[in-house]
């Protein structure tokens, strides 16, 4: 069965043409965008297309921040001037700053710098994703708290804007956004992300000299919030039906890329691994479940939409399985459980599916958009894949449809139909 399932992954899916559709014929579909709307009506007639049991939409109210056209950042020293590569981050307020920049490593230094250093300064978050971690994502975990809580950690202190390192362990000129989380106790101020290449100069400028300016723009604002939908395309269960074992991805995306891997790769391999479990005649025990989530990036309003609705239909959720991690080489799958024996119990699947180069099952964080079912009992998945290249491209404008490769892509859906498989045949 896990060989069918592989010899139709890598010779008859549609998941890398579905990637191709999402990435280059819908414009880009953060939350509340028409690129969003237009993402959820594919996804839905792609399902419909390939003959689920049942297509349906789960609507909510989204977050509709728009980036705006403008963004700048010049910087003035005594020898040099030059502009940034720059971008807003997610959620960021727009407006003009003007003033001497400090470089901070931490939020704990920026404490310890307090008022008298921050008032009306433009502060630059300048701590680098760690090189040393062998998983990047930990890098990413390791620095991410700069980018989210930075601005007001700041705007605690008087500071006028706040710059950070993009979160990219490559030196490249691609700034790289993402969310951040304002605090109604301080003033919103600009935040922007610069990119490595960037945050890199401007250290060394701010270590050599003293009295470096930074004037900055954005013009991004947030708007009301606006209607969206989850999409779910369901296999019906022959003996359970009223168990479920779902997988998906998040359909909105960062605005200045084509979400690519960030995660179009997830969704249309989530929707591929039901499609291939279909097509080779594979009836399931329990109900399957492909969910294509809104609002991943900057609120999770879809993951917490499909929790409540199970919740008020007493769905049983057994398995949530996510893939949000790029379109890469699959190694194996994260198991978020507090149950040392469900954990051993699927890890024990590794001898099965070694032979399709999956072998790391460790107990693992599942992912933000399954999180929510936890509480329910649900097991929580992630498909994890090679990590290494992930950061190059994550909320960047080179996260684009080039940067898949077919097979990576082919092999993760796979992966996940193949865990799904088994996962469906115990009780
Ligand atoms: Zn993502």
């Amino acid at each position: 069965m896990i060989r069918r399932i592989f010899d139709a992954a890598l010779t008859s899916s549609r998941c890398y043409s579905d990637l191709r559709h999402l990435c280059k014929n819908i414009p880009p579909r953060l939350s509340g965008s028409e690129g969003a709307a237009k993402a959820v009506a594919f996804t839905q007639s792609v399902f419909e297309t390939e003959n689920f049991d049942r297509v349906f939409l789960q609507e909510m109210l989204v977050p509709n921040w728009k980036r705006g056209n403008k963004c700048s950042v010049t910087i003035q020293s005594k020898t040099a001037k030059r502009e940034l590569k720059a971008c807003a981050l997610g959620g960021s307020v727009g407006g003009a700053a003007d003033g001497d920049i400090i470089a901070v490593r931490s939020l704990e230094q920026l404490d310890s710098l307090g008022k008298k250093y921050v008032e009306g300064k433009i502060v630059f978050f300048s701590r680098p994703m760690e090189p040393r971690h062998i998983h990047t994502f930990e890098a990413y975990g390791g620095c991410v708290d700069q980018r989210w809580a930075g601005p007001s950690k700041a705007a605690k202190y008087g500071a006028k804007a706040t710059l950070v390192r993009s979160m990219n362990l490559r030196e490249d000129e691609f700034p790289h956004t993402g969310s951040m989380s304002y605090d109604s106790a301080w003033p919103k101020i600009p935040a922007l992300a610069i990119s490595t290449e960037d945050a890199t100069w401007l250290l060394q400028q701010l270590q050599s000299q003293q009295g470096i300016r930074a004037s900055i723009y954005t013009n991004c604002e947030t708007r009301p919030d606006t209607l969206s939908h989850n999409v779910v395309g369901e296999l019906r269960g022959s003996l359970f039906p009223e168990q479920f074992i779902i997988c998906g991805g998040h359909l909105d995306a960062w605005d200045n890329g084509e979400g690519a891997h960030d995660d179009g790769a997830g969704c249309v391999q989530s929707m591929e691994a039901l499609r291939i479990l279909k097509n080779i005649g594979y009836k399931p025990r329990h109900t399957l479940r492909a969910v294509m989530f809104m609002n991943e990036e900057n609120g999770a309003r879809g993951a917490k939409r499909y929790a409540a609705w199970a919740d008020s239909l007493k769905e049983k959720h057994i398995y949530a399985m996510e893939s949000d991690r790029g379109g890469f080489s699959p190694r194996g799958f994260a198991i978020d459980s507090e149950d040392a024996a469900v954990v051993e119990k699927i890890a024990g699947f590794r001898k099965l599916l070694e032979p399709y180069g999956l072998h790391d099952f460790k107990k693992g964080g599942g992912g933000v958009d399954i999180g929510p079912l936890k509480k329910q009992g649900a097991v929580c998945i992630g498909l994890v894949p090679d990590s290494q290249r992930y950061f190059d491209h994550h909320h960047a404008a080179n996260d684009i449809f080039e940067h898949v490769n077919k097979r990576e892509l082919e092999l993760g859906a796979a992966a996940m139909a193949a865990l799904i498989y088994l996962l469906d045949q115990q009780n």
